[in-house]
């Protein structure tokens, strides 16, 4: 497959190259063909929902709002968000929105306009160095971007990401302005270009086929083998809702996804499942390596029909599995210097520091409260499972 074949390619200059062989390949993978991860890891968020706005309308989708009905957190109340979680033990703050929320929306275009900012982006900002200040490492997640969105805020995240989805044309991206596969490797290639380490993932029974699958995780693979930033990617099952009646895929089709995105990746590269919509139990055997963030104090908006389980769940699972469960940081550790030490200078380190800005490596080395509970998380305490008995 040439990238030119993925709708919105030429449009964004998408210069991919998925050979048929590979598709092929991956197509008859399945779960015997992995191994189980030897580890499970998760990280502790507070969700900050900072708009429900979004300029597109996927069918699949209750996070956004119509124009008139969405909301804009203001400053204090993400503090007041921020610090319950950062009381709470959290590590992360998730900024989530929907795609250029102040494209098509002239309240909260006029609301950040009242509060001193001529884009989200600027806003997004503020609230990072909020969390900053807090005591939470940034990731944010606001959908698509251009290059000079992100960096505008790639200094304040310790990490970013936006779901590619699918690389397929579905009609669940219904509606006159519909989300682009295009767009989305746009930006996934912007991350690798400014060196944000990055999240992304598949979403799986929108419409899309097992090619489409298939093709979706190679060019996550093929822009990774670039430039080497994708930390995770997480294989999401839709799930019905009270805006649509998508069927959850089985746990069979789960299964062989979760085994082919494992064969596909490199094994640097987390597979993650959200233990609130996946069968997760019936996924370890795939390769699964990572639970994702969970939250002690907020629900999770983008899917709220859907609780998070608690940390002991997590144990649970991770016991039932026989391996140990560890705490990780929104940012994961080969992104990071070989030292973090304590009060060390950020420009210290010869490695890693070309992924994360010093201001996000201050963070960790600072001598309070927070950089100490960073560092603990980073010393790899376990949580359950065998290690921890
Ligand atoms: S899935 Fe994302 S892009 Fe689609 S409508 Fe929801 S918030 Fe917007």
């Amino acid at each position: 497959m040439a990238g030119a074949d993925i709708p919105g390619a030429d449009e964004y200059d998408i210069d991919l190259s998925i050979p048929e062989s590979e598709v092929r390949r991956l197509l008859d993978v399945g779960p015997d063909d992995v191994a189980p991860a030897d580890e499970l890891t998760f990280a502790k968020n507070v969700f900050v929902p900072l708009t429900t706005a979004c300029r597109y309308t996927c069918t699949y989708c209750t996070y956004f709002d119509p124009p008139g009905e969405a909301s804009l957190l203001s400053p204090e109340e993400v503090r007041e968000i921020l610090e319950t979680g950062a009381d709470a033990g959290c590590t992360e703050a998730l900024f989530t929105f929907g795609d250029d929320p102040d494209d098509r929306y002239s309240r909260i275009h006029d609301q950040l306009d009242e509060w001193g900012h001529d884009s989200i982006h600027s806003y997004l900002r503020e609230v990072c160095e909020l969390a900053l200040d807090v005591g939470l490492l940034p990731h944010s997640n606001p959908g698509d971007q251009t290059r000079e969105q992100m960096a505008l805020v790639a200094d304040a995240n310790a990490s970013m990401g936006v779901m590619l989805e699918t690389t397929a044309d579905v009609a669940a991206h219904a509606g006159p302005r519909r989300k682009s596969p295009g767009q989305r490797l746009h930006t996934i290639r912007t991350a690798g270009e400014l060196g944000v380490p990055f999240t992304t993932g598949i979403l799986v029974g929108i419409g899309e086929d097992w090619r489409d699958r298939a093709e979706s995780l190679l060019a996550i693979r093929e822009l990774h083998e670039r430039y080497g930033h994708v930390q995770e990617v997480i294989v999401q099952n839709v799930v019905p809702n009270e805006r649509s009646t998508f069927d959850r895929p089985s746990a069979e089709t789960m299964r062989r996804v979760v085994a082919m995105a494992r064969e596909c990746l490199p094994e640097a590269v987390s597979v993650q499942v959200p233990p609130n919509l996946s069968p997760t139990r019936e996924l370890l055997d795939c390769g699964v390596d990572d639970l994702g963030g969970v939250s002690p104090v907020t629900d999770d908006h983008i899917n709220p029909d859907y609780e998070w389980p608690a940390l002991r769940e997590l144990e649970d699972i991770a016991d039932e599995a026989g391996v140990p469960l560890h705490e990780r940081l929104p940012v994961y550790r080969r992104y990071l210097p070989d030292e973090v030490e304590r009060g060390a200078d950020a420009g210290d380190s010869a490695t890693g520091t070309e992924w994360v800005s010093e201001t996000i490596l201050r963070a960790i080395r600072a001598d309070d409260e927070a950089g100490a509970r960073y560092r603990r998380v980073l010393d790899r305490v376990s949580f359950g499972g065998p290690s921890s008995r």
